[in-house]
């Protein structure tokens, strides 16, 4: 059966998080984890096994 959920994407450029963690609070599922880069800056990475597309966290994200 297809899987209809769609994984939103948090943000396509690191110019548009600022890591702030909003998405991984208000995330129902728990499926957000903030992970480290190279750098050592923390970005939102989604569970797509967790992840039941409700938008939530792209709704609360400032940049959006
Ligand atoms: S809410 Fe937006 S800016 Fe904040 S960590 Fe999540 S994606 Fe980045
Ligand atoms: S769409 Fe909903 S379940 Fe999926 S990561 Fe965002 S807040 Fe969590």
């Amino acid at each position: 059966m297809a899987d209809l959920k769609e994984i939103p994407v948090l943000f396509s450029d690191k110019s548009e998080c600022c890591g702030c963690s909003a998405c991984m609070a208000v995330c129902p599922k728990e499926a957000i984890s903030m992970i480290e880069d190279e750098e050592g800056f923390l970005y939102p990475v989604i569970d797509e096994d967790k992840c039941i597309g409700c938008r939530q966290c792209i709704n609360v994200c400032a940049f959006k």
